[in-house]
């Protein structure tokens, strides 16, 4: 979408606001597809938890992409948006025997990753499949290494925990449906995605009525000039041959899924804030915009890079500049970008803001979170209001008769 389609949405429905355009959702969809165009059974199960607005997972829907859940709320959302239960996967983790059981009520494929849980669970339902997450122990050491890491990640059953997994699983007779993993940001590179990959299949050896290997995500996104992103093209083709060869040997075609939050969604979405003030100092020159770390977290939290432009000058000189909020606490967006001349007023655009950003705002600092608009085949359709005051003391309970107002102030007499 075009810079001037952004900035009447930010004078249409006010700033701050998230946009998402739904055609970059839908071209990294196909992108993905096509780099697995030659797997007989490929499933995309889009990680909700990447950006969970209800008109967001029906496009998905309307994709063909199932969905990756990791709480019982995030099923109930997949549900209302129209998902059939048989197209959500649930990968919580930490979570009680209770939600786990309420999510299986609601039929949704389970998929455990712990051996406690899985023992209790297999004991009371033998009949219900379940899918086991695996911890192959693999990361990306530097210059591409592969290294056995992450002995103490809380994620997954640990490969050296089979033994005690096939066990329970004889103990109890229950029937596993599918091998899962998800590393997160460990695996950077396509040959230790393809190493972690034959842990899995060794692991699927030992289950014979599996249905599918899930091989989870961490696909990465540039987020600015010069950032590794993943191939996916080369991944498909590589893990593609890979993958059709242990089906032979299994004896049986198995589904091969993914669960992409980040791929799909990062670079469809932008935020709009408005500047505030141009504050300058003796050695910096600051714009504070009307927004922080209460609604855009991952600067702050992981130190993440988001592109920044001034929607309303593009031709204006670039100056440097520290993009900060109005949070009450350090909350910078960027120190020292490049970016045209920012009067008060104008409106900042950061980019890669579809994925882990409205879905990790709050109300610190008591503020209200901000509207989220869809761009759809040339139109924009606001898909969530601004909150207003009624959100902020919704459930707070108001107990006026415990406390008298003092009418003695702490102030020196
Ligand atoms: C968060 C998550 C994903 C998505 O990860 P991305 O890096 O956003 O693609 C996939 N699977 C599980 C189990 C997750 O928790």
């Amino acid at each position: 979408m075009k810079h001037s389609d952004l900035l009447k949405i930010a004078q249409n429905y006010g700033a701050p606001v998230y946009v998402y355009d739904s055609e970059k959702i839908i071209s990294q969809f196909d992108r993905l597809t096509k780099a697995f165009g030659n797997v007989p059974k490929l499933k995309l199960n889009y990680a909700a938890k990447a950006l969970s607005n209800l008109a967001i997972l029906r496009l998905m829907n309307s994709l063909g992409s199932g969905l990756d859940t990791v709480s019982i709320q995030e099923v109930k959302l997949g549900l209302l948006a129209g998902f059939r239960p048989q197209d959500i996967i649930y990968t919580p983790n930490g979570v009680s025997l209770e939600e786990i059981e309420k999510a299986s009520e609601l039929g949704v494929q389970i998929n455990i990753d712990n051996l406690s849980i899985l023992e209790q669970f297999g004991a009371k339902h033998p009949k219900v499949p379940v899918c086991i997450r695996i911890n192959p122990h693999v990361m990306a050491g530097g210059n591409s290494n592969i290294s056995v890491g992450h002995i103490d990640s809380k994620f997954g059953i640990s490969i050296h925990q089979i033994p005690h997994l096939l066990r329970i699983v004889e103990l109890t007779k229950m029937n596993i449906n599918g091998i899962h993993m998800h590393t997160g940001s460990d695996i950077l590179d396509i040959d230790v995605f393809l190493y972690a990959s034959e842990i899995l299949f060794d692991t699927a050896k030992h289950f014979k009525e599996l249905e599918f290997i899930d091989f989870g995500s961490g696909f990465k996104v540039p987020y600015k000039e010069g950032d590794i992103q993943t191939n996916v093209e080369e991944l498909g083709q590589k893990l593609t041959g890979r993958f059709n060869d242990f089906c032979k040997e299994y004896g049986k075609d198995l589904t091969l899924a993914f669960e992409p939050g980040k791929f799909l969604v990062s670079e469809a979405g932008f935020f709009l804030a408005k500047v505030n003030v141009v504050k300058q100092t003796t050695s910096t020159v600051f714009a504070s915009v009307d927004s922080g770390f209460n609604h855009l977290i991952r600067p702050m939290l992981y130190g993440a890079n988001h592109h920044i432009i001034n929607l309303s000058n593009p031709e204006g000189r670039e100056r440097y500049y520290s993009v900060v909020g109005y949070i009450c606490e350090t909350d910078t967006f960027g120190n020292n970008r490049r970016i045209n001349e920012i009067s008060e007023g104008d409106i900042l655009c950061f980019h890669n803001a579809g994925a882990y950003c409205f879905t990790m705002a709050s109300n610190y600092n008591s503020r209200y979170r901000p509207a989220e608009v869809l761009w759809h085949e040339g139109k924009s359709h606001l898909i969530r209001e601004r909150e207003t005051f009624d959100d902020i003391i919704r459930n707070q309970v108001d107990q006026p008769a415990l406390f008298v107002p003092s009418l003695e102030k702490s102030v020196a007499k």
